[in-house]
């Protein structure tokens, strides 16, 4: 029997619907309309097309949404004066700035720069410690897409063995942080997993990934996971986006896993669509923490 599919994009309709509904609850509160600010430097095709689907999706829920294009050539200067006018706006619940940016800026300098309380992408230093020590204020998209889904799929993961490929501080870090702290007050959405993490460095790796019941790929490599790194009946989560001949193919070769796991999320229609529902939900979450 194939795996169920964990579809993405149907999850996200629903909670992109009860932040419409949060948006629309906030503003009739007498609160400011939630509003995200994206910055683009330079004109990588990729980020304009995930910058557009995320300005789409915030007007959608009810919120503002800005785009600040600076051009290629543009000096760190430039964007840190772009991004403390931004954090001084009090229109402005949430900054974007769309890595990768061109070499003469400093990634590190500029995720700095952006005021913790607006960083919905949960890059800055502060907000990662604040995840990393169980009190999160939001949690990075991308991983907490994926906890959204194991979460309304009715997949437990208390108690279960994760295995995490990859270990980028977008994805791979922040998502063993997410499933393997204890669940409290301020951090429900903590996994109470047995959470490893394996990457380039790790011996057998196909070994280590079939000791999963739930198996989340995010490696950046077509295909990589196939049925000899999955457990019978686990639950598979590909986060992987690589383009192959022009097509969006994920880190999972799905048509070998399908037969052996118990659940397979897509690619596409199967993260992607999440991460940026998340995003939504932390700019909510920051609208309504400024009043
Ligand atoms: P990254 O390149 O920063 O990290 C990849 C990780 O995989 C590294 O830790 C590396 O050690 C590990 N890795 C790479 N090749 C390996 C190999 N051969 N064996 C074992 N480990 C290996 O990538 P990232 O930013 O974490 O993204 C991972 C994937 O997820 C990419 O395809 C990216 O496009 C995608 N992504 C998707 C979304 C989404 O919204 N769906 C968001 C972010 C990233």
């Amino acid at each position: 029997m194939p795996a169920q599919k964990i579809d993405g994009q149907e999850l996200s309709k629903a909670i992109r619907a009860e932040v419409a509904a949060g948006v629309a609850a906030h503003v009739a509160a007498g609160g400011r309309p939630p509003g995200l600010a994206a910055v683009l430097v330079g004109d990588n095709p990729a980020s304009e097309v995930y910058v557009r689907s995320k300005r789409k999706a915030c007007e959608d829920a009810g919120m503002n949404s800005w785009l600040h294009r600076l051009p290629a050539t543009a000096s760190e200067e430039d964007l840190l004066k772009l991004v403390a006018d931004l954090n001084a706006d009090p229109a402005v619940h949430g900054i974007l700035v769309q890595l990768p940016l061109p070499k003469q800026i400093r990634e590190e300098a500029i995720i700095n720069a952006i005021s913790p309380a607006k960083d919905v992408d949960a890059f800055h230093p502060q907000n990662v410690g604040l995840l990393a020590a169980g009190h999160p204020r939001y949690l990075p998209c991308t991983p907490f897409g994926v906890q959204q889904m194991l979460a309304r799929s009715g997949i437990p993961t208390i108690g279960k063995n994760v295995v995490v490929i990859g270990r980028s501080n977008i994805v791979g870090k922040p998502m063993a942080l997410i499933l393997m702290q204890k669940p409290t007050k301020d951090f429900p959405e903590a996994g109470d997993a047995t959470v490893t993490v394996v990457h380039r460095g790790t011996k057998d790796l196909p070994a280590v990934c079939r000791t999963a019941d739930i198996l989340i790929a995010a490696v950046g490599v077509a295909k990589f996971v196939t049925a000899d790194f999955v457990k019978p009946g686990a639950a598979v989560i590909d986060v992987g986006i690589n383009s192959v001949d022009g097509k969006l193919v994920g880190d999972v070769d799905a048509e070998s896993v399908s037969p052996v796991a118990g659940w397979l999320s897509p690619v596409p229609k199967g993260v992607g669509p999440m991460t940026i529902t998340m995003l939504l939900q932390n700019t909510l979450k920051s609208a309504v923490a400024a009043k």
